[in-house]
């Protein structure tokens, strides 16, 4: 069986495969009222918030389009914050509805500073919403969102954040920050298979929500919260993925929030240590280095996808390359969710084997 250390999906622990192969149910009845609403419930404790939570079935873009279509109108000025592909990724969702972005990008493997962000609403003073990544998939880096979330709320903008590869795994207190829409993704950290994206909804939100005139009808916020009044969902949900929620919240409060987080700290650092120990390049600056994907550069000598393909053949792990202009330049570790230290160290034994056979002369 194939060891998937890539950025989503992550492997599921048996007991979540095995809830899903339940049998349907009556996604309309009682039994399912009672389902959704526990997993939301628990969900809540995850993203440390009492917003609105809603289940949406689709992946993570289809989250950030989700956000995009509730909470603005054409023509309104937005502040995209990219540090890579998946901020990229969010002004275009944006642009595509018609709003007007406003670029305030920083360079492939650094974090945003907060203070360039400041400057750029303080420049636009009309802009409506801050588009922000806290973990950005594509480079490994995870932005300060805290400092950001201040000079947003600060200026009295609408924050709304892309957390699908950081939240249930690295620390994102979406009250305490003031979060408006918060977004992530079943595949990532929570050990589900892809199908559902979740987001959060402040009460903020709802005061845009109300203003927004991007047409939406699939992703309707307002629909998810009349449907879910009743525990039910505007259309047919993907069951099987709330089948494996209602186990993997029980596996993740019971380990504790905090012991989760920790968790992924821990791993993330071993995985640097371990990837300097074999002499290759880090991609991210040190300081704001991510735990749930680590960007290792390929140095000159390397070739990076013969490396790929021999931990794949020869140990069947799957690591994967980078994506656009870091294609050939970087690969990615994905460690989130289920990721042991033994997991970690068996990867770091297989690169050090397989990358003399790849051209590294170390
Ligand atoms: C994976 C990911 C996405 C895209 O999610 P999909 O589920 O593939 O649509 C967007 N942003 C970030 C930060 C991601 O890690």
């Amino acid at each position: 069986m194939a060891q998937l250390r890539i950025p989503g999906p992550t492997p599921c622990p048996p007991e979540i495969l095995k809830a899903m192969a339940r049998q349907m149910i009556n996604h309309r009845g009682a039994e399912y009222h009672e389902m959704i609403n526990d997993v939301t419930a628990k969900m809540k404790q995850v993203f440390q918030t009492k917003n609105d939570l809603y289940l949406l079935t689709g992946s993570g873009t289809g989250g950030l389009e989700a956000a995009v279509v509730n909470m603005l109108s054409p023509k309104d000025k937005v502040l995209s914050v990219s540090i890579g592909v998946f901020g990229d990724r969010w002004a275009t969702i944006a642009k595509t509805f018609g709003a007007e972005v406003v670029n305030c990008k920083f360079e492939w493997g650094t974090a945003a500073d907060p203070a360039v962000v400041k400057k750029a609403i303080k420049d636009n003073p009309d802009i409506k919403a801050v588009l922000v990544t806290h973990n950005e998939t594509s480079t490994g880096v995870t932005n300060d969102l805290g400092a950001i979330a201040k000079v947003v709320k600060e200026a009295g903008k609408l924050l709304l954040v892309d957390a699908i590869s950081s939240m249930s795994s690295i620390d994102l207190p979406v009250d305490k920050w003031g979060c408006d829409v918060v977004v992530t993704g079943s595949q990532k950290g929570w050990m589900v298979p892809p199908g559902m994206a979740m987001v959060s909804v402040s009460a903020e939100a709802w005061k845009a929500f109300e203003q927004a005139k991007i047409p939406r009808f699939y992703w309707d916020f307002g629909k998810a919260k009349s449907y879910l009044e009743k525990g039910e969902n505007p259309w047919t949900p993907a069951i099987s993925i709330v089948y494996a929620f209602s186990v993997a919240m029980d596996m993740i409060l019971k380990e504790g929030i905090q012991s989760v987080f920790a968790r992924h700290a821990h791993i993330g650092q071993m995985t640097r240590d371990g990837i300097k120990a074999l002499g290759l390049p880090l991609f991210a600056e040190a300081k704001h280095a991510s735990n749930t994907v680590t960007a290792v550069g390929i140095p000159v000598g390397l070739d990076g996808k013969k490396f790929r393909q021999l931990l794949q053949s020869e140990y069947g792990i799957v690591i994967v390359g980078g994506q656009q202009t870091l294609d050939g330049k970087i690969m990615r570790i994905g460690h989130m969710g289920l990721v042991s230290e033994k997991d970690i160290k068996d990867l770091l034994a297989a690169m050090k084997a397989t990358l003399p056979k790849a051209g590294f002369k170390g």
